[in-house]
């Protein structure tokens, strides 16, 4: 019983049709080592063996599709620069097909044979009103035998080498079939409880084994989906949920029980403003945190504009009144600085003392910092990754607050966890940029989160507008007279990694051309690109907060945290080159102040389906969670901030933004069962208490994200 269990643990060269050479093949190419590895490695599509298409009925360009017929023909064409092509026509009742092959004419040529019945797969397109198949697959029809019993045959990824090899999707075909039906069910042991089994409907998995690559029907094919997608997105919750569960245990930390003075005080009479209902959910939900012996982790996700800074200083004096210290880090000076003169001015005469620290801060004057955190003088301290140096040591530092935190790296951040060396201090992490929901719960879902959803009152919505390069002598006009009014305008150019030279050469013409419209000495211009020095780039941003200069012309180097409320023209070129979470992180520049604030999204006429999207949903909405979720689906997940390096998202068959019914069904059956059992004890949870086990083993320890 033993020994068969661990069949799938069976080294690939001993599978019938494999071999070692092959066997070697596999593993070097594709990391498949064990029977296990060749039954996850999932087709990426199917040949569609249950319908013929007539030759007669292909319309347009479209889908792959298959086809039956006689190749009649077949003919080497050398073309220009010596490239030669193969044709072939192929004929079936109804009507002729060219089919054309680029690459590989010589080999095809000779193992293809005019006269046979073959059956055709391949796209479609129409070149010069002629039909045509480019690169299809041949099988002859006397060799295709499944394509005889109508089933969808299974495509895998493959590689050169591995074609080259003949170990193609045919013969991985030849060797899965037999193999699969040589399988037991107990085999592929139960990984779920019995009763989810039934309650969800779920095939058993050797079917679904069976079915992912061998389905003989639409039905088959979602039934085996639906079951392996499903187990992929419970165990990494289930694993996310008990990392959760274990960070609470070992991370001890002290609860804030008491309100005290300085909280009141500020609360009752410095407010400047009544807290917004989101923000006072958010505060109760940190307040909640904090009164708990365990660490506080908490993601704040706002939008720019939403009002973070005054949670994170209601958390602070929290903490102050409850005899700690608190810091507060930011990715750039300007950033720490600005944070740093809101909340000096949000306290007021208050007695709270708030430092600033940063590279710039030098000699004397660091040393006077440096004293009042060791001796605890300092409550509150504000700056960039300075704050991480080995000589930054606190009395009792009980709260770190982290802005923009994707800014940092998960070591960076874990190094301000060090500066107590009694408990950890409570983490407050927030950021702007929004994560759409089912991304967040996959990738944070060991982590609290909470969501400033909504503006404080009185903003204007910011006016979004799509122009051509026609309307720049309207936009010239619109700049004057919004700078007559007083107003503030940024103008962004596109960075391209590739060419920086390129895109400097943009910025220094549009910044030329704009001399022309608006000549000094009446109007000033900044400049800021990412090839200027810190220092350069600072001293303009300054002038520009300062209304030295009435234009700001960027690369995206501005695009975090600067707040200037004056500035409420956000001008972005080419806007095509820009990505949806960037333009909206973009456009948070402006709509700061009480004026109507604009963004114009200038780009080329030219625009593909997907840029076109982007500046659609640009002018539709101004909330980021939707910008989020459009994103997520136009691009999938996988450029989302964050999402790359955290592996989390590295899944076979689900798709993160499409199957979001799966992944919300098997969130909450996870929470239910963590709840209900959270040492994986009941005995009719062994199965998943097994499973997990042998996960962890192939899974290191999962990265947190403060
Ligand atoms: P962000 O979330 O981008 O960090 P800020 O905290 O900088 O936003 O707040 C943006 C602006 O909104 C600030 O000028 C702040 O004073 C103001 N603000 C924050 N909360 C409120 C509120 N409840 N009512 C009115 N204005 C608010
Ligand atoms: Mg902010």
């Amino acid at each position: 019983m033993n020994g068969r269990s661990d069949i799938l643990e069976t080294p690939i060269e001993y599978v019938k049709g494999i071999g070692p050479s092959r066997g070697d093949m596999l593993r070097k190419e594709l990391g498949i080592h064990t029977i296990q590895d060749l039954l996850f490695a999932f087709p990426f599509r199917y040949i569609d063996r249950t319908t013929f298409y007539l030759i007669k009925d292909l319309t347009g360009e479209g889908d792959s599709i298959q086809l039956k017929g006689t190749l009649i023909s077949l003919e080497k064409i050398k073309g220009k620069n010596q490239r030669t092509r193969l044709t072939g026509m192929l004929k079936d009742s109804t009507g002729f097909l060219e089919l054309v092959w680029f690459q590989g004419a010589s080999w095809l040529e000779k193992t293809l044979v005019v006269g046979e019945e073959y059956i055709v797969f391949g796209k479609m397109s129409v070149f010069g009103g002629k039909k045509t198949m480019a690169h299809p697959e041949m099988e002859l029809m006397s060799e295709a035998g499944t394509a005889m019993s109508k089933t969808f045959d299974p495509v895998y990824s493959s590689t050169e080498k591995l074609d080259a090899k003949g170990i193609d999707s045919k013969s991985r075909r030849k060797i899965l079939r037999p193999l699969l039906l040589s399988l037991q069910e107990y085999d592929l042991a139960e990984t779920l409880p019995p009763y989810l089994v039934k309650q969800l409907h779920f095939c058993t998995r050797l079917e679904a084994m069976r079915w992912i690559h061998f389905p003989e029907n639409e039905k088959q094919r979602e039934q085996a989906g639906n079951r392996i997608k499903f187990e992929e997105f419970f165990y990494v919750q289930l694993r996310l949920l008990q990392s959760k569960q274990y960070r609470q245990f070992k991370y001890k930390s002290v609860p804030f029980l008491k309100v005290g003075d300085i909280f009141h005080t500020f609360y009752q009479h410095k407010l400047p403003f009544a807290l917004t209902d989101a923000q006072k959910k958010v505060i109760k939900e940190i307040r909640g945190d904090l009164a708990q012996p365990r660490q506080m982790n908490r993601l704040l996700q706002g939008d720019v504009g939403s009002g973070k800074t005054i949670v994170a200083l209601l958390t602070m004096l929290l903490a102050i009144d409850n005899g700690f210290q608190c810091c507060l880090m930011a990715p750039t000076e300007i950033l720490a600085q600005q944070h740093y003169a809101s909340i000096k001015e949000l306290l007021g005469d208050l007695l709270v003392e708030v430092a600033f620290l940063s590279g710039s801060v030098k000699g004397k004057k660091r040393q006077i910092v440096l004293d009042g955190l060791g001796d605890g003088k300092i409550n509150i301290v504000i700056g960039t990754h300075a704050l991480l140096e080995d000589p930054v040591n606190f009395a009792h530092l009980g709260l770190a607050i982290v802005d923009e935190q994707h800014r940092f790296g998960v070591a960076q951040r874990a190094r301000l966890w060090k500066k107590n060396d009694q408990f950890v201090p409570h983490v407050l992490v927030m950021t702007a940029t929004p994560i759409p929901r089912t991304l967040a719960m996959t990738l944070y879902g060991d982590l609290d989160v909470s969501v400033i959803d909504s503006l404080p009152p009185g903003r204007k919505e910011i006016k979004t507008i799509h122009k051509y390069e026609s309307a720049r002598p309207q936009l010239i006009q619109f700049m004057h007279a919004e700078i007559a009014k007083g107003r503030q305008i940024y103008i962004v150019y596109p960075l391209i990694e590739e060419s920086e030279k390129l895109d400097l050469q943009n910025l220094n013409d549009g910044y030329e051309r704009l001399l022309q419209y608006f000549p000094q000495p009446n109007f000033q211009i900044s400049v800021v690109h990412g090839r200027m020095k810190a220092a350069e780039k600072d001293w303009e941003m300054q002038r520009f907060i300062e209304r030295k200069t009435q234009i700001m012309v960027a690369t995206t180097v501005i695009e975090v945290g600067v707040n200037v409320p004056n500035a409420s023209v956000m001008i972005i070129e080419n806007t095509e080159r820009f990505g949806l979470s960037q333009l909206h992180q973009l456009r948070g520049r402006v709509g700061r102040g009480a004026e109507q604030s604009y963004c114009i999204l200038m780009s080329d006429t030219k625009l593909s389906k997907e840029s076109r999207e982007r500046i659609a949903t640009m002018v539709r909405t101004n909330n980021g969670f939707d910008i989020a979720e459009a994103d997520l689906r136009l691009r999938g997940p996988g450029d989302i901030q964050g999402t790359q390096q955290s592996g989390v998202i590295d899944f076979k068959l689900l798709q993160i933004n499409k199957d979001q019914g799966i992944m919300q069904i098997a969130r909450q059956i996870a929470l239910d069962i963590m709840s209900k059992d959270p040492l994986l004890d009941l005995s009719e949870h062994v199965n998943i208490r097994q499973t997990v086990i042998k996960l962890r083993q192939k899974f290191k320890d999962w990265g947190r994200i403060s």
